[in-house]
């Protein structure tokens, strides 16, 4: 009986548009849509009556380059215009 060793491979997905790479994740030089480690997160938590924490209702993203760009203009532009009105 033969065997083969097949390496562990590490892939990176963007939650948001699906975009995937395989290239190695300490690759200072990459060059497939994923040059930064982006993370969106948004830490809620909810409270009861008497202001005790209750739940986590925090939302957290892993961003490739371009989500991470599209998503820095919308809550720029989104704080801008709040920033106006008030
Ligand atoms: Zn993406």
């Amino acid at each position: 009986m033969a065997t083969e060793t097949i390496p562990k491979k590490t892939v990176i997905i963007c939650d948001v548009c699906g975009k995937r790479s395989d290239e190695p994740i300490d690759d200072f030089h990459r060059n497939d849509g994923f040059s930064t480690k982006s993370r969106f997160t948004l830490m809620r938590t909810r409270l009861d009556e008497y202001g005790v924490g209750v739940a986590d209702a925090s939302v957290s993203r892993d961003l490739c380059d371009q989500c991470a760009e599209e998503l820095s203009k919308v809550v720029n532009a989104w704080a801008k215009e709040k920033e106006k009105a008030e």
